[in-house]
């Protein structure tokens, strides 16, 4: 998968996302920020894997940082990806899942979070990644 996604459409960036399932079932996303790229949209919240991190610790890095929230590797379920084109690199979004965690969620780097039903994420501008992620999403939950 990997060597037809570098041989047709440049270097890979990895980013890892979760969805966040409260005791309701709804999913947490964040809307990103003015100064950021994609301003205003919804997204799940995570970020780019850097050099010498697996998805797993990157995301719970990125959940440290961006909602103040612990988890573990362990609490992490994979669940989808999608890839999107970025000109010279190409977007590669894991999706995981997660139930289990320590804290309550903080905007710490983002305009805000709400939680939501799986079905009402159709009617959220989310980045071009994010979107095909959503029916999957819903499949599983
Ligand atoms: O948030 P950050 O800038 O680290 O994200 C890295 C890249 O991943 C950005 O291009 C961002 O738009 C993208 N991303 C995404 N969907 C997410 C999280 C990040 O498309 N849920």
């Amino acid at each position: 998968m990997t060597a037809i996604i570098l041989s047709q459409a440049g270097l890979p960036l990895f980013v890892t996302a979760v969805a966040l399932v409260d005791a309701d079932g709804r999913v947490l996303v964040q809307q990103r920020s003015a100064h950021r790229s994609m301003a205003g949209l919804w997204e799940f919240p995570g970020g780019k894997v850097e050099d010498g991190e697996t998805p797993e610790v990157a995301l719970v890095r990125e959940l440290r940082e961006e909602l103040g929230i612990e988890t573990s590797s362990a609490c992490l379920a994979p669940a989808c990806f999608a890839s999107e084109s970025l000109g010279d690199r190409h977007l590669i979004l894991l999706l995981y899942v997660c139930r289990k965690w320590s804290g309550t969620p903080r905007p710490l780097d983002s305009a805000g979070l709400k939680w939501v039903r799986p079905v009402d994420l159709h009617g959220l501008e989310m980045p071009p990644a994010d979107k095909p992620l959503i029916g999957l999403l819903e499949a599983l939950l």
